[in-house]
């Protein structure tokens, strides 16, 4: 029987989905698009009825309202929910899917908007829901998290026999022109990147303040950047799931008008996240900042250079020590000539569809709410190579590194 696909969120991430699940059609169906605002999810359906010659249906949701996004799965008939709404909707997102029986993807950890925190409690704590209403969750489809979980998997399974280390890297050499704009949402962008540091070792998480620890590593087909440890998500579920960890920490490159920039609109309070009265009105600073910041989806056309995210593990196989770095490379433009997008949307937009198709084909299947990480990771890996994410491996030796500096 035709499947039925339904995409909540119409930004910079929701447009990747909806035209790569539109280029695999075989698989995901009768397609619809449905955001806040209508309007944009008509642009983007009209650019993939112009570029692939496939109409897609359109359709307006408040996906905080779950009464409402109980009635859009129903009416759209979807056997998959992919939520790139934002994170603040991931709980009401899965809840309508417990309710209507249906399965259910995001690629970010739900957030509370009072609280700049991101922990996968609540939505592991949904795992029991799932499995009565026998459908299944796969949480973080993005890049990182996402294919950062799937690359240890993948590491685990074919080079060692325990890991011991994992240094996650994300790099970002793309320029959009702008002194300062953020390449996905600004409100999420900047409290995830103003927020402490954090990492894990020997069993205890290690807190950071925000950029105090910073390493220049050298990106394959880029070149050193500086490189700066954050906390980031996927690490709490990695130390669950991957055999004999002992440290796990993530690092993310900055240039220095970004970091300026920021560090000015902090010092100043517009990174607040509390509402304050101007002028008679409630604002919170930081939405007020990102209506005032490009929007990520309109940086496609201006963005050159590359992104490089990968991971470089350490640890043991057959007794003897090895490092190994997978990573992946992908170019702006040649993002956007494909499907109207920069690389941090499509890099996210291209593995959100992948986990969706693997559910709808049956390769990667559960009833109750799941990570990466906990599936066979080949399948996916496949599906990067053909689907506009190739992949490489470097293997190393036990001593080599990256670190410049
Ligand atoms: P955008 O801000 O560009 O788009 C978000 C979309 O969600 C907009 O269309 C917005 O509607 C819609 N939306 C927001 N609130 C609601 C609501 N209540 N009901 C219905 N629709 C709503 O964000 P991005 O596309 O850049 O990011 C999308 C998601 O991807 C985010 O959760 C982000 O954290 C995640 N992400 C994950 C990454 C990864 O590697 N795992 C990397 C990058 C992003 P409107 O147009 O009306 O504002």
């Amino acid at each position: 029987m035709n499947k039925k696909t339904l995409i909540i969120g119409a930004g910079g991430v929701g447009n990747v989905v909806a035209f790569k699940c539109a280029m695999n059609s075989d698989t995901f169906g009768d397609i619809t698009l449905a955001s806040r605002t209508v309007s944009k999810c008509e642009t983007i359906a009209k650019n993939i009825q112009e570029k692939i010659g496939l109409h897609i249906q359109t359709a307006s949701v408040d996906a905080d309202s779950i009464p409402e996004l109980i009635d859009m799965i129903q009416s759209s008939g979807a056997d998959i929910v992919i939520n790139v709404a934002l994170p603040y909707q991931d709980l009401t997102i899965m809840d309508a899917c417990t309710q209507t029986g249906v399965n259910y993807l995001d690629t970010a950890n739900y957030e509370h908007p009072d609280t700049a925190k991101f922990e996968y409690k609540e939505q592991w704590a949904r795992d029991e829901a799932f499995k009565k209403s026998n459908i299944m969750g796969l949480l973080g489809s993005g890049f990182d998290p996402g294919v950062t979980n799937v690359f240890c998997a993948y590491a685990q399974k074919h080079y060692f026999d325990e890991i011991h280390t994992i240094d996650i890297l994300d790099c970002n050499a793309g320029d959009h022109g702008y002194p300062f704009a953020t390449n996905f949402n600004p409100e999420i962008n900047l409290r995830e990147v103003s927020a402490k540091g954090r990492y894990w070792e020997q069993g205890k998480w290690i807190e950071t303040d925000p950029m105090e620890i910073k390493q220049i590593w050298d990106y394959p087909e880029i070149g050193p950047k500086d490189s700066y440890l954050l906390y980031h998500e996927e690490m709490e579920s990695l130390i669950k799931h991957i055999k004999g960890l002992k440290r796990i920490r993530f690092f993310m490159t900055f240039g220095e008008s970004y970091l300026t920039h920021m560090k000015c609109l902090e010092n100043v309070g517009m990174l607040g996240i509390k509402e304050v009265e101007h002028k008679g009105m409630k604002i919170v600073p930081l939405e007020f900042l990102a209506t005032l910041l490009p929007d990520p989806a309109s940086l496609g056309s201006r963005t050159k250079g590359k992104t490089n995210i990968g991971i470089f593990a350490k640890g043991i196989k057959g007794g003897e020590e090895k490092t190994v770095y997978i990573y992946q490379v992908s170019d702006h433009e040649k993002c956007y000539a494909e499907v109207l997008s920069q690389g941090v949307s499509y890099t996210t937009g291209v593995p959100a569809m992948i986990g969706a198709k693997l559910i709808l084909e049956g390769k990667w299947q559960g009833k109750g709410v799941f990570n990466m990480e906990e599936f066979d990771p080949d399948p996916f890996m496949d599906e990067l190579n053909v689907q506009g994410l190739p992949w490489k491996v470097i293997e190393l030796g036990a001593n080599e590194t990256r670190i410049v500096d």
